[in-house]
């Protein structure tokens, strides 16, 4: 098994080590890569992202580990871009700007119908219930169509490699608002599969959610691997490690979820571009 992580978090954004630690661990674990994708930085006050000022550092620190650690570790150069329409920046030109690897795209803010509120569904349950409270009048349906429309709009103008943790949208909901076996849900999922066949995005299989015990499953699960693998969209595995400890928490997992949805192979990236690797 190859074993890698794209898709990682350090003190330049709310990871909970520097990104040498995170190299360290990966050489000790025989990683063939890590990936630095910290939250980029974007004008709403959120307490989880880079600030703009320690943008160049982050690109100037991860590009001299690149070189530091040539002979042991493939090291990338990422973002996990925050996508929300009219508010944050083209990917494409943050990708030039900092010479970016590959860009993973993310919706953590939904714009909702309330002008310039956002709805945080990442975090505290609180920032959840509250939300659907003050700016969806407790209308679950609305708020999750908001989110997925969301998605696929970034999915469809900015183009991103790697789609973020694609239905963390289940992870404050814990049964409590809607059934993912609903009808009305797995056509939003299918819409959006839909969408991902006609571009090139890779969907990743982010551990996150089991290993910090928020999600009783993958974001997203084996039901919309299945249906991914129906229509051939390519998949990676993500850990979403804020730690080094957690770089590959519960990969082998979600790579036997993949081969069990039907898959015998998975993207990873590789001297700059993404291919297909057995698993
Ligand atoms: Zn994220
Ligand atoms: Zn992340």
């Amino acid at each position: 098994m190859t074993y890698f992580s794209y898709h990682t978090h350090t003190h330049y954004c709310d990871g909970k080590a520097e990104a040498e630690a995170f190299v360290k661990r990966a050489i000790e674990l025989q990683m063939k890569a890590v990936g630095f994708s910290s939250h980029a930085p974007f004008p709403v006050e959120v307490s989880w992202n880079m600030h703009e000022n320690q943008l160049k550092n982050y690109v100037n620190e991860i590009n001299s580990l690149k070189k530091k650690f040539s002979e042991k570790l493939d090291i990338y150069l990422s973002l996990e871009i925050d996508y929300i329409p009219g508010v944050t920046k083209p990917f494409d030109q943050i990708k030039k700007e900092c010479g970016l690897d590959y860009m993973i795209g993310s919706v953590h803010l939904i714009k909702s119908p309330v002008k310039n509120k956002y709805l945080f569904l990442d975090g505290p349950d609180t920032n959840y219930t509250h939300g659907l409270e003050c700016f969806y009048h407790g209308d679950i349906k609305k708020m999750v169509r908001d989110y997925f429309y969301q998605v696929n709009e970034m999915i469809l103008e900015q183009k991103p490699d790697v789609i973020g943790h694609i239905d963390k949208i289940k992870m404050n909901n814990k049964g409590r608002y809607f059934s993912e076996n609903e009808k009305w849900y797995q056509n939003l999922l299918e819409e959006s599969i839909d969408l991902i066949k006609e571009t090139d995005s890779i969907v990743e299989i982010n551990t996150r959610g089991l290993y910090t015990k928020k999600s009783p499953a993958f974001y997203p699960d084996m039901n919309f691997a299945k249906i991914c693998q129906k229509h051939k969209i390519p998949m990676t595995i993500s850990t979403d490690a804020h730690h080094p400890d957690e770089l590959l928490l519960y990969f082998d997992e979600a790579a036997i979820m993949l081969k069990e949805s039907g898959y015998d192979s998975i993207r990873i990236y590789d001297k700059g571009r993404w291919r297909e690797e057995a698993i």
